[in-house]
């Protein structure tokens, strides 16, 4: 059984201004019982995060009286504030839409196999972002305006482009009320909710 986790990222913060907003939205977390304040070795891929508090059940769907993420060793929250491409960790990226056009592209086959020109096109301008290029640009396919590869929506959020994302493991779906504040918390920017398994 691998790891679950969910990234809720923000799409809008400037790198100059993350790791601020990260703290005030950890601030909240932890004062409202969502998260413990004490830090231990409790996610992956960092060193250490924050582990459930006691209000946790207020902000997750209701796992039928089962709380046993809250016994796992693996239920942090571990906060990246720097420049990520955040994805699902399994799979392929399977749509792309246009924020300007809303047209919809396919980057798999009718087997679900990535079309490597498809992709190409996306994942260079993806990787050079992830660079620090941010004056890069993919041209949409269907009107042919160039798109910032930050702003172009993933099917199923499957890649999302930021400075700023939480990544809460084994935590059950959260409520949509509790994400809708979260967003409020951020500023009101674009949240994305990348949800994966390592
Ligand atoms: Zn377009």
């Amino acid at each position: 059984m691998g790891d679950w986790f969910q990234t809720i990222v923000d799409k809008d913060v400037s790198a100059q201004n993350a790791q601020a907003l990260a703290a005030n939205v950890l601030d909240w977390l932890i004062s409202t019982g969502v998260v413990v304040a004490e830090r231990d070795d409790c996610v992956l891929g960092a060193e250490s995060g924050h582990r459930p508090g006691p209000a946790v059940a207020t902000v997750v769907a209701s796992t039928a009286g089962d709380s046993s993420f809250r016994d796992l060793w693996t239920n942090g929250l571990a906060i990246v504030a720097e420049r990520s491409v955040f994805d699902a960790g399994q799979g392929d990226p399977i749509a792309v839409s246009c924020p300007r056009c809303d047209s919809t592209t396919r980057m798999v086959d009718d087997c679900y196999e990535l079309i490597p020109e498809v992709w190409e096109l996306f994942g260079t301008g993806i990787h050079a972002w992830e660079e620090g290029r941010d004056d890069v640009a993919v041209t949409c396919p269907s009107c042919a305006q160039r798109v910032e590869p930050a702003d172009w929506i993933w099917a199923d959020d499957y890649f999302a482009l930021g400075h700023l994302g939480f990544r809460f493991w084994n935590w059950p779906p959260f409520r949509p009320d509790f994400l809708a504040e979260f967003g409020r918390r951020l500023g009101d920017h674009r949240i994305a909710l990348v949800e994966g398994k390592l």
